[in-house]
């Protein structure tokens, strides 16, 4: 599914409140780094990055057009992550980068 970065935060959080907090943390998936995807509205490559938030999931991101792209089960998995990590963690969001 595609967001708009914008709305991203407030997405989850609104997720996160109609949603019981099963509070088990997903391993990350080396692998996921691996994916490469177009951005379906302007065709380049997206960013392949782990999420700095809570559920250790990898997203992909178009930085020209500001859309995040992940799939269903990646939303839960942030959903249903552990709270407490969440604003810690989020200064790491683009540390991904510095690899490239
Ligand atoms: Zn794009």
């Amino acid at each position: 599914m595609l967001i708009p970065m914008g709305n991203f935060l407030a997405l989850i959080e609104e997720l996160k409140a109609s949603h019981t907090n099963h509070g088990v943390p997903h391993s990350p998936n080396p692998k996921e780094l691996d994916r490469h995807l177009l951005c379906p509205q302007c065709h380049h490559n997206m960013d392949t990055h782990y999420y700095g938030g809570p559920g250790n999931i990898v997203i992909d991101d178009c930085s020209r057009c500001f859309l995040n792209w992940l799939d269903h089960g990646e939303l839960m998995r942030i959903v249903e992550a552990p709270d407490r990590s969440y604003g810690e963690e989020y200064g790491d969001y683009h540390g991904a980068d510095r690899e490239r």
